[in-house]
């Protein structure tokens, strides 16, 4: 079988999709080819569940890219509210669930089927199942699968980062970025739980389900958020946002009680100075397991004035080297990826290979938690949906 197409888009995930709509709205012959045996499963599992599609707070700061500047012009022309329109469209229920973080009410699928029926609407062919055995160009984008072959003068890749192979990652984004010389900035696990290390872990794992709000911090940016001690080490919005900062080997430094001073009321003299009343003092601040082991490995002795000082100083800025993170097998997304110097800001569209495209988490554009990655993968679907 032999079949030609004015574009062939590459990973039927959210921006895959979204690009496909916007092209096969234009009128544009567009064929969707996904290697799974259904589009959108990361969609699915979203949000637990429940799909944080998007933020009402998005700005071009909720992204880490080796170009800050890059996802500027995408995000502005297609906006959280252009999104929030298509959901209202479809009467789909959702609500703010914290800090601009949009959920449905009922079920990710929701936004699955709201997509799935766009791209019936536009006339876009899904082909599932399918999966690239070559491709090559020629004067137009050959595609091979073990039975067929597709053509087109555009060839837009929306193939997703390496995060939970399971659910289908490949590293066929990046591959194919490679094949035509493109750069890539390297890639590693983001929004994914820290390990400590061996002797951190000793200290504070059996703490496994504890939580605490905190202001986690690496490389000058800091994120006030919950943290949770896991049986390895460390996850929770807080440390989920900082990894996405961290690289292996320089310490994160973690405030216990952000705007408290934890000790103040032993300025009192009247105040007894013992181990009961230290931790009824911590226990304001932290769980009270937490508490009293933190005061184990850090209890001031003798009880002074400089070792109280020590203390209230390292509650603020406990400093940890982890020894490494989760890995792809539990991040949610992948930093790094095809060089946004690569590519038009305007339309991602190679700047070397014209005719191909990168969209979604293959480029080197990652977003912080809470429905920003969601919206990167609809702004830049459809950028490039828009321009073929
Ligand atoms: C557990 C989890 C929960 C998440 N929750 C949220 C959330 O609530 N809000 C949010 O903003 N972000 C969330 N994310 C991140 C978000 O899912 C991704 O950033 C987003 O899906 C990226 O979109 P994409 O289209 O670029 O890639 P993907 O959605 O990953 O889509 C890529 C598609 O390409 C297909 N593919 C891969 N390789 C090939 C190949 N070789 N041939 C053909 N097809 C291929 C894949 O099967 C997939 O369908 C979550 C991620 C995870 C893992």
């Amino acid at each position: 079988m032999m079949e030609s197409f004015d574009v062939l888009v590459l990973g039927g995930g959210a921006a895959g999709l979204m690009c496909a709509i916007e092209a096969g709205k234009r009128g544009r012959r567009v064929a969707l080819l996904e290697h799974s045996e259904r589009c959108g499963k990361k969609i699915l599992i979203s949000g637990g569940g429940r799909c944080n599609f998007t933020n009402l707070h998005c700005t071009p700061e909720n992204f880490i890219s080796a170009n800050p500047h890059f996802a500027k012009s995408a995000l502005a022309r297609y906006t959280p509210a252009d999104f929030i329109s298509l959901v209202e469209k479809y009467r789909i229920p959702y609500h703010e669930k914290t800090l601009g973080q949009l959920f449905c009410d009922g079920s990710s699928r929701e936004i699955l089927n709201m997509l799935e029926t766009e791209c019936q609407a536009a006339g876009v062919r899904i082909f599932v199942n399918t999966a690239v055995a070559e491709l090559i160009r020629t004067a137009e984008f050959v595609l091979r699968t073990a039975s067929a072959e597709f053509r087109a003068p555009v060839l837009v890749v929306a193939t997703g980062g390496l995060s939970i192979p399971k659910m289908g990652a490949t590293s066929l984004g990046y591959d194919l970025a490679q094949q035509f010389g493109l750069k890539i900035q390297e890639t590693r696990p983001a929004l994914v739980p820290l390990v400590l290390n061996a002797e951190d872990r000793k200290g504070y794992c059996d703490l496994t389900g504890v939580s605490a709000g905190v202001a986690a911090s690496c490389d000058g940016t800091t994120f006030r958020e919950k943290m949770l001690f896991t049986h390895r080490g460390l996850s929770g919005p807080a440390i989920l946002q900082i990894s996405s900062y961290w690289k292996a080997g320089s310490p994160i430094h973690i405030d216990l009680a952000p705007d408290r001073e934890v000790t103040a009321a032993f300025r009192d003299p009247k105040v007894p100075r013992t181990l009961t009343t230290l931790r009824a003092a911590f226990h304001e601040s932290l769980p009270a397991r937490f508490a009293n082991r933190w005061l184990e490995i850090n209890a001031p002795s003798p009880f002074n004035n400089r070792t109280l000082e020590t203390l209230e100083r390292r509650t603020h800025e406990w400093a940890l080297t982890p020894a490494g993170t989760e890995g792809y097998e539990k991040a949610e997304v992948t930093a790094g990826g095809v060089d946004t110097g690569e590519l038009s800001a305007q339309t991602m569209e190679s700047r070397k290979v014209p005719g191909l495209f990168f969209i979604g988490e293959v480029v080197d554009v990652t977003g912080h938690l809470g429905g920003f990655n969601f919206q990167w993968a609809w702004a830049s679907g459809a950028c490039a949906g828009r321009a073929i």
